[in-house]
């Protein structure tokens, strides 16, 4: 479960999130729309601990029931513990002169001894846990492939498999589908969605198209300058309220 409680970020003058709160059961997909420059990352960021909110203003961020921050202060968490979520980018989730075996693989270094992660000695086992992802998001033919041959829907569909060899509870994409082509883009979706039916995986995923959060997500999260416009169910985001969201931008573009 996640829960944000009233969180506010300023950069200098420019407020980027102001007062956001919501709670996320396990188990739910749900998207994070919103304009651009309206926080969607910023708020991931939060989510994450990758961005601690404004010492004065503070909120609140608990991740199955842990603080990840809280008042402005970030809350030290084991490796173990930071291994529960997987993160997702729009891009440059891989290392490209790395084959795509050892892009999963690297999921695993936070759950390993340290001595064994520096080294990068991987057991049988790990190795046919990364082969099990590599299979589940269909990629098991280019185990041996240097990343940076793949096309961006594989690229993705590995950055994927690598959170599922962490074995995270949560999954939070950033746009991961907006620099890819309607197939593929509907390839990664099909396979987040697959995760989150079968293994009860939470999905949290940021999109540019609201066509993919009304076929995939039931739930929508959507953000309007820092702000939360909308949170509930997808099929209420009516035409008009997403053209009030988007400020009457043409909804055909997105
Ligand atoms: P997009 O859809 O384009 O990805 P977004 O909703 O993800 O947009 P954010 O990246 O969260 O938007 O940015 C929100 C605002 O915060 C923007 O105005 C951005 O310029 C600002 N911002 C984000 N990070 C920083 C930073 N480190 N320093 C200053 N301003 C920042
Ligand atoms: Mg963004």
């Amino acid at each position: 479960r996640i829960a944000v409680e009233r969180l506010s970020k300023s950069f200098g003058q420019t407020q980027v999130l102001s007062e956001v709160g919501f709670e996320i059961e396990a188990g739910e997909m749900v998207a994070l729309i919103g304009p651009s420059g309206s926080g969607k990352s910023t708020l991931l960021r939060h989510l994450v601990g990758l961005t601690v909110a404004n010492r004065q203003t503070g909120g609140r961020v608990t991740v199955m029931g842990h603080d990840i921050q809280c008042d402005g202060r970030l809350i030290r968490r084991s490796r173990a513990e930071r291994c529960r979520t997987g993160y997702i980018f729009q891009q440059f989730n891989l290392v490209g002169r790395l084959s795509v075996m050892t892009n999963v693989l690297i999921g695993r270094l936070g759950s390993m001894p340290r001595w064994r992660a520096l080294l990068g000695h991987f057991s049988e086992e790990e190795r046919s846990q990364a082969r099990h992802a590599l299979a589940r998001v269909g990629l098991g033919e280019l185990a041996g492939q240097r990343a940076n041959t793949l096309s961006g829907g594989q690229m993705q569909r590995v950055a994927i498999a690598r959170a599922l060899v962490q074995d995270a509870d949560i999954i939070y994409a950033d746009e991961p589908i907006a620099s890819l082509d309607p197939r593929s883009a509907r390839e990664v979706m099909d396979i987040l969605k697959r995760i989150n039916a079968e293994d009860g995986r939470t999905i949290l995923v940021t999109l540019h198209q609201v066509e993919y959060a009304r076929r995939y997500c039931p739930r929508t999260i959507a953000l309007k300058q820092g702000r939360l416009y909308h949170d509930g169910p997808t099929a209420e985001l009516t035409d008009s309220r997403l053209q009030a969201l988007y400020d009457n931008a043409d909804l055909d573009e997105m």
